[in-house]
């Protein structure tokens, strides 16, 4: 069973950012998120509309310390 895609991004419009958290090391980083909703448009597969949770299956850049692809996304509140 997959996992729920989580609260759209839109949601969280001036509220919070997008925590990428690596399932390798556990590094984090913090996006803002309306940088997250753009690249998302950009490449045509999602945006304001795409769960949270779910933007993490669509990172594609690997974890900048161990090279790991699996991540986590949550809202990273200010
Ligand atoms: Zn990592």
């Amino acid at each position: 069973m997959d996992d729920p895609p989580g609260v759209p991004l839109g949601h969280y419009r001036g509220q919070a950012g997008v925590r990428f958290t690596c399932l390798g090391c556990m590094r984090h980083r913090d996006l803002d998120l309306e940088t997250v909703i753009a690249g998302l448009e950009a490449r045509g597969v999602g945006g304001a509309r795409t769960g949270i949770r779910a933007v993490a299956g669509l990172v594609r850049k690997p974890c900048e310390r161990c090279g790991g692809v699996r991540f986590a996304t949550a809202p990273a509140f200010r």
